[in-house]
């Protein structure tokens, strides 16, 4: 359950990751797009100013402010109206701006840009100054409509009018009414915009296609590879399901004879009462005591994949040195090796809450490298200390040894020194991992001590809450 949880868990969360990328990278792309487009249009309006103050621009530009010099001379000598000032001023631009559109479009032609540019130079106001500070206008509007050279600006969708500078002409001027002469101003504004007809995206968006393109591919080849993991955690996780099953189904199968035999050695038991002698006690609470371990051993088949947190205490408090002296008899009693195995428990009845099978499974293990890693002698060591309520239980060999590079591995799971000859010493790397996490589970600890060739020694401690 808890790894079905993990295992959604973990989907989401790589999901949850790929559509957050997703979204950077878009934000990204959308914002490299908007910056080459600032930059384009900053390049285009650079090269249009460059074209605009070229000399034969310029000299048309001359042109259109003498003819307004031209027009204002002859309005204040009263030759003409204000209306013929403008509409001469328009005549004269219409006959300019063929020349001025040939200039721009000549000048545009050179350099490759994408979009149609069109450009309008356009009359704000035309006003007279005299000394006294009167003023007289010929021609004001703000939003300048009266177009003087360029094209007429269309507005689309995608295009928009920019605003690329404001220009004011002064003159001072000479009039001559009625045989007097005044002096004044003209003064001349104009604005000059310019807007692109049609849009950057299309040309914009070829020029990242290469940018864009590897970025689906990646997107792609990273989903792929999502797709790829899920799909092979998902088989892992039905695989460990089979291997779980298939646990359970052969304990299962064990434990059926075992549970027979323990009837039959009960019934034994029954049966020694009354042949008196004929049968020896002890041998058969040897027999019972190692058929009710080799039952439990099989129930923790499925645990020894787990990690201590779930391996599941059944505390009871018993007499800790005296359970000691017999997990060691028993160990003594299933070897085949002459081995010298020695107590040293001075007290007699210390009590503790733990979980018997557990612990003795523990100081088993230990016991059986002890024996595995080439001793002739081991010594299992009790003491307690009532102050701090706590258990020492050390078990010396003197072995091969643990080379000290090794020792802090020797815990991990499937973990063997590879130093040592695999050949003479079999075994799994389980023994010390399962030992570690049965002292984790009763908040104890276990340590090492060794020096390769010198033997070992593993010290337990375990305290009473
Ligand atoms: P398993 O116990 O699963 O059958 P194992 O004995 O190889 O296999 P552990 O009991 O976890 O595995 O021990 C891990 C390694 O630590 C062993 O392979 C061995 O190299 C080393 N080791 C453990 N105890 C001793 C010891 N008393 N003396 C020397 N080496 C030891
Ligand atoms: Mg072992």
């Amino acid at each position: 359950m808890k790894l079905v949880n993990k295992t959604k868990l973990l989907i989401a969360a790589s999901v949850f990751t790929l559509l957050a990328l997703t979204a950077i990278q878009g934000y990204l792309i959308r914002n490299t797009y908007q910056l080459k487009r600032a930059t384009a249009q900053y390049e285009s309006q650079s090269i249009f100013t460059q074209i605009y103050n070229s000399e034969p621009v310029e000299y048309l530009l001359w042109e259109l402010r003498n003819d307004a010099i031209k027009q204002a001379q002859a309005y204040k000598n009263k030759q003409i109206s204000k209306e013929e000032v403008i509409t001469n001023l328009q005549q004269k631009s219409a006959s300019l701006n063929p020349y001025f559109l040939e200039e721009i479009n000549k000048g545009f032609a050179e350099y490759s840009i994408p979009v149609d540019i069109s450009i309008q130079k356009k009359l704000t106001s035309m006003i007279l100054h005299d000394t006294l500070g009167n003023t007289e206008t010929i021609y004001n509007e703000k939003d300048s409509t009266l177009l003087l050279l360029g094209t007429p600006y269309k507005p689309t969708e995608n295009s928009e009018q920019k605003l690329i500078n404001n220009a004011t002409f002064t003159k001072g001027l000479v009039a001559n009414i009625n045989g007097k002469s005044y002096t004044y101003m003209l003064e001349f504004k104009t604005k000059l915009f310019m807007s692109e007809s049609t849009g950057w995206s299309g040309y914009l968006i070829k020029q990242m296609s290469g940018v864009l393109l590897l970025a689906c591919l990646l997107f792609l080849f990273v989903t792929g590879i999502l797709f790829y993991s899920i799909n092979s955690l998902l088989k892992q996780k039905k695989l460990a399901d089979i291997k779980t099953d298939f646990i359970n189904n052969i304990t299962h199968e064990l434990k059926t004879p075992l549970s027979t035999l323990a009837i039959a050695i009960k019934n034994l038991n029954n049966e020694a009462s009354k042949y008196n002698g004929l049968f020896n006690n002890s041998v058969l609470e040897v027999i019972n005591r190692q058929n009710i371990r080799l039952q439990k051993l099989i129930d923790q088949v499925l645990n020894t994949s787990l990690g201590y947190e779930e391996i599941e205490l059944n505390e009871e408090i018993f007499n800790m040195p005296q359970f000691l002296k017999e997990t060691v008899d028993d160990f003594k009693l299933s070897l085949k090796e002459d081995i010298d195995i020695t107590t040293n428990i001075h007290k007699d009845a210390i009590l503790i809450s733990a979980d018997k099978f557990y612990i003795s499974t523990a100081i088993n293990n230990l016991l059986g490298n002890a024996v595995k890693y080439g001793s002739t002698s081991v010594s299992l060591h009790y003491d307690y200390t009532p102050k701090e309520r706590t258990h020492f239980i050390k078990i010396k060999d003197n072995g091969i040894g643990i080379p000290k590079k090794h020792q802090r591995f020797i815990f991990d799971k499937f973990y063997r020194v590879s130093e040592q000859d695999t050949h003479n010493y079999k075994g799994l790397g389980l023994g010390l991992f399962y030992t570690h996490q049965i002292i984790e589970a009763h908040k104890g600890s276990i340590s090492v001590s060794s020096t390769k060739g010198n033997g070992t020694e593993f010290t337990i401690i375990l305290s009473n809450q």
